[in-house]
């Protein structure tokens, strides 16, 4: 069966995966979405004898129909191979009573890397099936894990080019050393004079101008993009929940058939709707729950079926998740409101107008199989100190909420079927953090020293990526103020 993609926001045309992964956004604004979504036509028995990489190819390839399985084999296997430091890719690890999908072993140790050590790939096919020759030029504004895991994952990939914009004073320590010292002659990094805002609304701003646009078509480039609106993002997410039932299902934790619910740490919500996407495949899931910091949107949306996006920007330990605006949420209130465009329309322009919407009873029954919580940053110290005294492994401040909110559940609920958490990133990511939550005396340590205590406290060896990365050479030095972004763009595609 073809899969063909749609846009949430209009009645436009139906088009193929490869053109969809291509644009990125749609031209109405909206994101595209699959029309229908394939079920899983084997049985689990017979996916189980999968490893990773075969198991993506499986789902990967019942979605993007329009992309032959020679061309998807050769995308999977560039993505899931010697870059990840486990070659199982993703382990599931059962600790302090739930079961932990370790989604970072790949280069950048954070689960982006899942999907974006693929995207170049899809990209390149995409581009190949759409006979476009034109060179395609990422660009990104990062506040510190998108922007290195796209670079890893366009670095050295022919065809391409990657721009980040990071801004100076708005990253951690360790995050802007593993940026400035990307490899690949591909890979331009430029620290902004400016906060995350200004990066964001400077790229922002140079999508949307079209004679810039033009420009750089006349000189053989085209922008394209790596953010989780794409939709060759979100597919490839859909691979690990599957995985993770299927090893479940191996190490008899459960019986066939057996449902699971699922806790993912959320930002963006498009790891979540992955998740929720795995279900409408057919994986027996039976609650979806949402962890959020203390920028609760989404808690509150589940609960009470309005989203509000008027209130503080709250800094928390758990930056991925500081996230008022949650775009992949579109993409649920297009089932929700029963794939009614001008519904969608309604909606998103109530969010810009009056920063929030509320959605009907009616629609909020698709909300049913949502569970909504959230930790506080005391809680979220609290549930890294309790897994690890408990079992003596080390989880990240994003799992954490991810815990803290899973306990809360069982508690309120007393479902305590198998449950497993999409454990976002390495511990190691974080080391204040989550060395300052096993013992304060730690809380002020400089963070590449801490490394080594993380090591001692786990016994595991510090990640590659992060050793000796205190002393690895800074190649990447340029920076510039918001109003000179075009003139970077330009120089570092040679335009002169
Ligand atoms: C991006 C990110 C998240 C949030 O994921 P979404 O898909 O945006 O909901 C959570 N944890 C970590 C570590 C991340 O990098």
């Amino acid at each position: 069966m073809d899969i063909l993609y749609r846009s949430t926001r209009g009645h436009g045309k139906e088009i193929a995966s490869a053109q969809a992964i291509l644009s990125g956004i749609a031209p109405d604004g909206g994101l595209y979405i699959p029309v229908s979504i394939p079920s899983l036509d084997r049985q689990f028995g017979d996916l189980a004898c999968l490893d990773y990489s075969r198991l993506a190819h499986y789902i990967i390839s019942r979605f993007l129909t329009d992309l032959d399985l020679d061309t998807l084999r050769e995308c999977v296997d560039s993505a899931y191979d010697s870059k990840y430091d486990d070659n199982r890719i993703v382990p599931v690890v059962e600790k302090a009573g739930a079961h932990f999908i370790e989604l970072f072993h790949g280069p950048t140790l954070a689960f982006k890397d899942m999907a974006l050590t693929m995207l170049p790939h899809l990209l390149k096919a995409a581009a190949a099936k759409e006979k476009n020759d034109r060179k395609i030029v990422i660009l990104t504004a990062t506040s510190g894990d998108t922007g290195k895991a796209a670079l890893e994952g366009f670095a050295g990939v022919k065809g391409t080019s990657i721009i980040v914009f990071y801004p100076r004073d708005g990253v951690s320590q360790i995050q802007e050393r593993q940026m400035t010292t990307q490899e690949g002659d591909n890979t331009h990094v430029i620290a902004i004079e400016g906060n995350f805002d200004d990066a964001q609304n400077g790229v922002k701003a140079i999508f949307g101008d079209r004679e810039f646009a033009a420009e750089l078509e006349k000189n053989g480039y085209m922008f394209s993009s790596a953010n989780s609106i794409n939709i060759g993002r979100l597919i490839p997410q859909i691979v690990y929940y599957v995985h993770a039932y299927l090893e479940l299902l191996k190490s008899k934790k459960i019986a066939e058939g057996e449902s699971i619910n699922i806790i993912v740490p959320t930002g963006n919500f498009g790891n979540i709707l992955a998740a929720y996407y795995s279900r409408k495949m057919g994986l027996p899931v039976n609650m979806l729950i949402c962890a959020s910091n203390i920028n609760n949107v989404l808690t509150d949306f589940i609960n009470t079926g309005i989203y509000d996006r008027n209130r503080k920007f709250i800094v928390t330990s758990s930056p991925a998740m500081d996230i008022l605006v949650s775009s992949n949420l579109e993409r649920l209130l297009y089932d929700l409101v029963e794939k009614d465009p001008d519904m969608i329309k309604r909606l998103i322009s109530d969010l810009s107008e009056k920063g929030e919407f509320s959605i009907t009873d009616s629609m909020r029954e698709g909300l049913d199989e949502f569970f909504g919580g959230f930790a506080t940053e005391q809680e979220t110290f609290e549930s890294i100190k309790y897994v690890y005294d408990n079992s003596g492994y080390l989880i990240d401040t994003h799992t954490a909420v991810g815990y803290s909110v899973y306990k809360d559940y069982v508690k309120k609920t007393g479902d305590d079927r198998p449950a497993v958490i999409a454990s976002t990133a390495s511990p190691f990511k974080f080391p204040g953090s989550v060395a300052g939550a096993i013992d304060n005396k730690y809380r002020d340590m400089d963070e590449f020293s801490l490394l080594e205590v993380l090591s001692w406290m786990s016994g595991t060896k510090i990640p590659g990526p992060l050793k000796d990365i205190e002393s690895k050479k800074v190649v990447h030095k340029k920076s510039c103020g918001t109003g000179e972004m075009r003139h970077m763009v330009r120089e570092a595609l040679g335009m002169g």
